[in-house]
């Protein structure tokens, strides 16, 4: 039996771009005629503040959801996780997993695997859609129909394993209950944030390296209490500013605003797929260099030394090449530079 409604969130753009809104709204009248759906619009997902009403929302959303914003699904999925919005990542066809490289050898590589959320978060499954890439609504509210009927399938299975694990005296009435949600009004869930800007860590990638620790020489990192990298201070962070992104190893760092794919979180088997050594061929800098100087204007920015490559620049960078990502931002700051 099927338990509930799934919801679904759409997280407006931010700005008034026409075609967006077009596509946002499109998309909310035709989701108000589906049967077992739940929808609530909020702002940018990214923008929303701890105080904000729509990351209250979120937060007190139970169940399933999908959750269709203006950024990689990736970035997308960590944002909600590092705001205590946890569950299981949902797979969709509209974002499949990043294909394998083609130059990849037939053995498994050997990763080290990311440390992987700390919250925990409920027993659910988060599905995170681009809006980015369909310029119609049809195709999103299809994959919301897929996702709803693999939602009532998923909800048997729970519910078959529950019955399974509890003694038959115990009456099951289907979800958990459900927490009490305050009131939120349209209104309140819409209410315009201002722009924020911040790191935000994909822990399934994070091997605890601390070198964004290291780097930051603006306190936004910090750990827990098991010596766990966290983004300690999101507002401390230098707007526009991607530096330490540049510096990760494992491409764990994203800013989902950010105008490169590689750091705003695009799947990163697509983004290794490039071959095409983009910075030499625009004479770019090594991701290195570009990370110190942005640094560097920051810090002068705030009335202090330079200081170069002298300080936290990471250990690995010693006899490493600069990856893809370097070359493909390299080369989008050239474009940028070249005002094309
Ligand atoms: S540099 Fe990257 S991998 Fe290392 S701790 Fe920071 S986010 Fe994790
Ligand atoms: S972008 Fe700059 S200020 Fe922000 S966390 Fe990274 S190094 Fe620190």
């Amino acid at each position: 039996m099927s338990s509930g409604k799934i919801t679904v969130v759409i997280s407006q753009a931010p700005g008034k771009n026409p075609a967006k809104r077009a596509l946002e709204e499109n998309l909310a009248a035709s989701l108000l005629m589906e049967s077992g759906i739940e929808l609530s619009i909020v702002p940018h997902l990214y923008d929303l503040g701890p105080d904000h009403t729509g990351r209250l929302f979120l937060e007190s959303i139970q169940g399933d959801m999908v959750v269709l914003a203006w950024l990689f699904p990736r970035a997308a999925y960590w944002l909600l996780d590092r705001d205590g919005i946890g569950g299981t990542e949902g797979q969709s066809p509209l974002h499949p997993l990043a294909p394998k490289d083609e130059d990849e050898d037939e053995e498994p590589t050997v990763k080290a695997p990311g440390i992987g959320s700390a919250i925990g978060g409920p027993n659910r499954t988060i599905w995170c859609l681009d809006l980015r890439d369909h310029a119609g609504h049809q195709v999103y509210l299809e994959e919301i129909r897929r996702i709803s009927a693999e939602v009532t399938l998923l909800r048997q299975a729970r519910q078959a394993q529950k019955q399974a694990n509890q003694p038959v005296a115990i009456i099951t009435l289907g979800l958990p209950p459900q927490k009490a949600a305050p009131e939120f009004t349209p209104e309140n869930l819409l209410e315009a944030p201002g722009r924020r800007w911040y790191p935000v860590i994909d822990y399934s990638r994070c091997t605890n390296c601390l070198e964004c620790l290291d780097f930051c020489l603006f306190g936004v990192y910090g750990v827990d209490g098991l010596d766990r990298i966290l983004v300690e201070n999101q507002d401390s962070c230098k707007k526009g500013c991607p530096a330490c992104s540049r510096v990760c190893p494992e491409q764990a760092i994203i800013f989902p605003d950010y105008k490169s794919p590689a750091i705003a979180g695009a799947p990163v088997g697509n983004i290794s797929g490039l071959k095409i050594d983009l910075s030499k061929l625009f004479g770019g800098e090594d991701a290195m260099v570009v990370a110190a100087k942005e640094r560097d204007r920051e810090l002068v920015r705030d009335g202090r030394e330079a200081v170069g490559q002298t300080v936290g620049i990471a250990r690995r960078q010693a006899n490493k090449p600069s990856g893809p990502k370097d070359d493909l931002d390299s080369l989008l700051d050239t474009l940028d530079s070249l005002d094309i």
